[in-house]
């Protein structure tokens, strides 16, 4: 089993410019060659030296890197969950995926337009978690209203149910996603609703080359946004991640060496992900192949091998 991640964030923000550099770094490195499932949905191979470093010692005849499902999701604006915009189909997408990396934009070019005027990393958070807040209170506003008739009509067996509802309405209603809530003991039911909110948000803020390495305003004020809901953030260069990505794979290295950086965004990106999710890698070798397969940590050796 693989991840699947989908990309949001506001337009304009370098959510494409992002989504392609990671599909074309990996058509260069990578025996697991990137696929297109359709122009937003890629299949990556997830780099890994340890990988190689096994195979190196027993010399499979072939191996096979894990992989990373990634999901552009366009279409979220202010007044998506209403309509606006693509309306809420990126709703489906979402509830998809097991995380999502939201991307923030923290460059200034005034040859690329903000969608609302000026550059301001924390109210594009605001705006598009509270499309998602918003979309999910429907769903739950909706569930609601369904166990309330059953319930009218004699069918008393979904209270429990009803309970949790009301509790996350609560919380929905005050501008609270679901994964920061108390509710993640209520599993089974809550997985049932399908909610948007409960996957895991990875946000990015793509910056530009100076501040990689370093500090910037809208850094600062994006972190701040993030520590307040306990969330992780990380940095990319979107433009400086489609140039690496058109480099020969032998250069990369040396490209990220001269700039004083241990790692590419995506590299970055991976890495948290996996973090993020309670992920590690495993490796199996059967017959002639060796072969890396995500799983969740804690997964006993002899499951992950199954
Ligand atoms: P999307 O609508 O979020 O998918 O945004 P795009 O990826 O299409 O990017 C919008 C514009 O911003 C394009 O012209 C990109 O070239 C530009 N862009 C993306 N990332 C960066 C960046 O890191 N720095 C600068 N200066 N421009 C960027």
């Amino acid at each position: 089993m693989g991840f699947k991640c989908g990309i949001i964030g506001l337009p304009n923000v370098g959510k494409s410019t992002i989504f392609s550099a990671l599909s074309t770094a990996d058509a260069e490195t990578a025996n697991y060659p990137f696929c297109t499932i359709d122009p937003n949905i890629g299949v990556i191979a997830v780099p890994d030296e340890r990988l190689e470093h096994i195979a190196s010692i027993i010399n499979p005849p072939k191996f096979t890197y894990t992989t990373i499902e990634f999901v552009d999701i366009a279409g979220l604006v202010k007044g998506a969950s209403k309509g606006e915009g693509l309306g809420n189909k990126f709703l489906g997408h979402i509830r998809n995926c097991d995380a999502v990396v939201h991307i923030v934009r923290c460059f200034d070019d005034p040859n690329v337009a903000h969608v609302h005027g000026a550059i301001d990393p924390v109210s594009d958070i605001e705006v598009v978690n509270t499309e998602l807040v918003l979309a999910d209170l429907e769903t739950v506003d909706k569930r609601i209203e369904k166990i309330e008739r059953l319930s009218k009509k004699g069918d008393k067996t979904h209270r429990k149910e009803l309970d949790l509802c009301l509790t996350i309405q609560s919380f929905l209603g005050r501008g609270i996603a679901a994964r920061n809530t108390t509710l993640a003991d209520t599993g089974e039911i809550l997985r049932e609703l399908g909610l948007i909110t409960t996957r895991e948000m990875l946000y990015v803020a793509n910056v530009s080359e100076a501040v990689l390495k370093g500090e910037g305003d809208y850094l600062t004020k994006i972190q701040s946004a993030a520590d307040k809901e306990g969330a992780k953030v990380i940095t990319i260069c979107g433009d400086m991640e489609a140039e690496i990505a058109m480099l020969p794979e032998d250069e990369r290295k040396d490209f990220l060496d001269d700039l004083g950086l241990r790692e590419s965004g995506f590299q970055k990106l991976i890495r948290t992900g996996y973090d993020l999710l309670g992920l590690i890698t495993f490796y199996t070798t059967a017959g002639k192949e060796l072969r890396a397969w995500t799983v969740e940590k804690g997964t006993k050796a002899s499951k992950a091998a199954g």
